[in-house]
């Protein structure tokens, strides 16, 4: 155990592994949950991942900057003992993986294979939704019309145009041009 007081996100991620496969009537061992959330990292064991100093398991935001991927889960379940995880499509598992690996959501506090961070791209973002949450919650959550819907925001950071902090001001731009348009047929009109 840790002094921290943020959970270990690796355990974490086994235990949502294990009991999503479970629900699923598929018994995924420990050492192979295990290994899979390490090889997903980017890592070859579980014990390589421990010995890297530079692997914070307590960040809870890690799964949003480290480097993520299937490459060594497709290189190392083959040769794993028998588990289920050699029957599952490596992108579904990589997918459980990434949503045991993301906080559980800010509202429903339940991990969700739908969780976003909120805001763009912060290494550190303010808080985590699920899909459903954030289009439930209008109120609390919302999309910049110029962000793909890929990107949920507070609500607060979404000024009355529709706009993001980093999008502010585009749609005023788009009116400019038309009013200056508008202005110069009334200039032929009249001359
Ligand atoms: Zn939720
Ligand atoms: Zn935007």
């Amino acid at each position: 155990m840790s002094d921290s007081k943020n959970p270990d996100v690796i355990d974490q991620a086994v235990h949502f592994l294990r009991e999503y496969y479970h629900g699923r009537d598929l018994e995924i061992r420990s050492a192979h949950a295990h290994a899979a959330v390490s090889h997903f990292l980017g890592y070859n064991s579980k014990k390589a991942l421990q010995s890297d100093p530079d692997f914070e398991p307590f960040d809870v935001d890690l799964i949003n900057y480290r480097e993520v991927g299937t490459e060594k889960l497709a290189e190392h379940i083959p040769r794993m003992k028998e588990t289920p995880l050699q029957r599952l499509s490596m992108r579904d598992l990589a997918a459980v993986i990434y949503a045991g690996l993301a906080p559980a959501c800010e509202c429903c506090e339940q991990k969700s294979l739908s969780i976003t961070p909120l805001g763009y791209e912060e290494r550190e973002p303010d808080g985590w939704v699920c899909q459903t949450c954030a289009d439930e919650d209008e109120s609390a959550y919302a999309y910049c019309k110029f962000c793909s819907d890929d990107y949920v925001y507070r609500s607060s950071e979404i000024n009355h145009r529709g706009e993001c902090a980093e999008h502010d001001g585009e749609s005023v731009y788009d009116d400019e041009e038309l009013e200056d348009m508008a202005s110069l047929a009334e200039y032929f009109q009249n001359h």
